[in-house]
């Protein structure tokens, strides 16, 4: 039974330089007419199932209107909440203010997640990010007098960007006394400006420097390490990604989402103009058993406590150390095998992609 949904709202102010979202720069008109759209998907698609947990992502779901976002909160009323729904909304610290945070509250939204990146400013003006610090200050704290939990992302790995500044990219953070951190090492991606500019990836040794050190200081602080680059204080952690992790079924909704139903996986069109014209899906792949299996493997590990071996057989009716090349990696030290649950030992996680890798395909 599906009881997750993602929505997205790829409207952003302005682009950042290490986009590769799907994302258009805002405009009002095709605002407008994307809520229109989403709410016919949402309708052909959505079978009235009670939904647990709800992602508003994006692009900057923050920059639509009171009145836009009027509009989406009864959209959002098609569906059936949970009693205890985690539902997210994220936010940029320069789009949102104090109506719209009453609003988003009496929608029924109780988790934000807002986009800080970095509080340096030559971070900030690095990724082309339109705010600073003291605005992100300001917007938490008038967040927080509405919905307490909260989450920001935060890109580390910059070029330039020294140990000593991710240090205190990090007291910062730590200063606004949220209760989950998402960390990014930024990645260079085709048709991003950095790439089109020629930027480059840091080296790789301090780029493991820096992912240690983000580990010590948050876990030092409170914040547990719960998912490969997920950190949150006990009880916080994201409800809907889990779903993601767990290899459990959701919707996913507006232009670029991609969704899994009914062993299904499907990925949304990206063009605006074929969204409104209502076609809605550019491409689905049915998954064999083994691919529904190569998903579970590699998406469980992502988790620092990793995959119950029970649950895993419930859900899957196949013993997890029967698959692949499991019980090599466990005899070579890189998977942990704790009786209950497998894990990729805590040592290894820098190199988990190069474990995971083991889990593609047949
Ligand atoms: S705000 Fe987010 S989605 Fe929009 S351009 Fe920046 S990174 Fe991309």
């Amino acid at each position: 039974m599906t009881s997750s949904v993602y929505i997205h709202i790829p409207f952003c102010n302005s682009i950042c330089s290490y986009c590769a979202f799907t994302k258009l720069l805002s405009n009002s008109k095709n605002i407008d007419d994307y809520l229109i759209t989403l709410e016919k998907e949402i309708k052909s698609k959505y079978q009235g199932e009670i939904i647990k947990t709800l992602y508003i992502g994006g692009g900057t779901p923050s920059v639509l209107s009171l009145e836009q976002l009027k509009k989406l909160s009864k959209i959002i009323k098609l569906f059936n909440f949970s009693e205890k729904i985690e539902f997210t909304f994220e936010v940029n610290p320069e789009s949102i203010d104090l109506e719209k945070i009453k609003l988003l509250k009496g929608m029924g939204v109780n988790r934000i997640s807002m986009g800080v990146e970095s509080s340096l400013p030559k971070n900030l003006a690095y990724l082309k990010r339109n705010h600073d610090f003291n605005l992100v200050k300001e917007k938490i704290f008038l967040i927080k007098k509405y919905i307490k939990n909260i989450n920001v992302d935060l890109i580390y790995g910059l070029k330039e960007e020294t140990l000593a500044d991710l240090e205190k990219d990090l007291d910062n953070i730590l200063s606004l006394d949220i209760n989950h951190i998402s960390t990014y090492s930024l990645m260079i991606e085709d048709n991003t400006y950095l790439k089109i500019k020629g930027e480059q990836e840091i080296d790789e040794d301090l780029d493991n420097s820096m992912y240690q050190l983000i580990i010590k200081k948050l876990t030092n602080n409170g914040f547990r390490h719960y998912e490969i680059s997920n950190f949150s204080k006990p009880g916080y952690e994201s409800k809907h990604n889990l779903v993601y992790w767990h290899n459990d079924t959701y919707y996913g909704f507006g232009l670029g989402a991609s969704g899994y139903l009914d062993n299904i996986r499907y990925q949304n069109v990206i063009s605006l103009r074929k969204y409104l014209s209502g076609n809605y899906v550019e491409n689905e792949e049915t998954l064999s058993k083994q691919d529904i299996l190569s998903y579970a493997l590699i998406l469980g590990f992502r988790k620092i406590d990793g995959i119950n071996k029970k649950e895993f057989f419930n859900k899957y009716q196949v013993n997890i150390l029967d698959l692949y090349n499991i019980k090599d990696l466990i005899k070579e030290g890189l998977i942990i095998d704790d009786g209950s649950n497998l894990f990729i030992s805590y040592d290894k996680i820098y190199i988990e992609n190069s474990i995971l890798i083991n889990f593609v395909g047949e």
